[in-house]
């Protein structure tokens, strides 16, 4: 039953190229993940430690699963996903264990990269350890910082967490050997709205007169996630018009429906 919390996945069919706008990012990424599990023999010339673990944080919906499986997808590397509220939500009391768990798995399915999303669910400033609950959470936190402590014998296994709320997060988690490379995931710019919008209907039979730049020019504020909704909405208006063409008005109209979910419903469409 444990195993179902986590996402377990051999090759995870994410590639550099699926990504939009986050050149920078995935650099910075190659550099700390890929680097040290392709060529750790360079580190050691060089007489330096590989980052212990990257923190990637940014508004929802902006790209950080798939910086990280790509990153997966590029090192041949298992892919193991969990969100950090499910370590402390999901099975009550067995947050460590889980971590335990996580960690056992990596080693045998190694080389591995080993995802936490909502690693604030873990490691917030807020806990107050007088609560039981807390006191389970802070458990669950040490038992990840002692699993990453002893990273020398565990080989070729790479921890990324991620974060919405960069602002929460206990600092103690942001000390030397422990999530000590930070990577800002903004939402996107003009430019990467676009590259997105590129990505996302690359496989769709768009009129010559769909404007892309416009529709990027349009949707500021619009993360990739939501960019990805409204392409697919933009295809669903064509569908009911019996078309199999998307045209301009299409998108026009989904930018209606994308933006309008987003104001009502208070939850980004990710
Ligand atoms: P959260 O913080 O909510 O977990 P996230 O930052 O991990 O979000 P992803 O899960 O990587 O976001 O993105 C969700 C979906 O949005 C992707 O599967 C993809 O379709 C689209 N998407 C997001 N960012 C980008 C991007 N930079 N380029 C292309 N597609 C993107």
């Amino acid at each position: 039953a444990r195993a179902q919390a986590m996402e377990v996945d051999a090759s995870p069919g994410v590639t550099y190229e699926d990504i939009g706008g986050l050149e920078h990012q995935i650099r910075e990424v190659r550099e700390a993940v890929e680097q040290p599990l392709l060529d750790p023999d360079q580190f050691t010339e060089v007489g330096i430690e590989p980052p212990a673990g990257v923190l990637l944080h940014g508004p929802p919906g902006t790209g950080k699963t798939m910086l990280a499986k790509a990153v997966a997808n590029e090192t041949d590397a298992t892919f193991i996903k969990m969100a950090g509220s499910e370590l402390v939500q999901k099975f009550i009391g067995e947050g460590a264990r889980l971590v335990r768990d996580l960690f056992e798995l990596a080693g045998e399915r190694e080389p591995a990269i080993i995802f936490i999303d909502e690693i604030d669910a873990i490691a917030s400033k807020r806990t107050d350890s007088k609560t039981s609950g807390d006191a389970e959470v802070q458990r669950t936190m040490m038992q990840l910082l002692s699993e990453m402590d002893g990273f020398d014998d565990r080989g070729e296994i790479r921890v990324i967490a991620a974060t919405n709320r960069f602002d929460m997060l206990d600092r103690a988690i942001l000390r030397p050997g422990r999530f000590d490379r930070l990577i800002e995931v903004p939402e996107p710019e003009l430019e990467g709205r676009k590259r997105i919008l590129e990505i996302h209907t690359g496989e769709m039979p768009i009129d010559d007169a769909v404007d892309l730049e416009a529709v990027a020019d349009m949707t500021e504020g619009f993360s990739g996630a939501e960019l990805a909704s409204l392409s697919t909405e933009a295809g669903m208006f064509a569908i009911r018009d019996g078309r199999t063409t998307v045209e301009m008005q299409d998108f026009e109209d989904a930018y209606g429906k994308v933006s309008h979910e987003d104001d009502t419903s208070g939850t980004p469409v990710a």
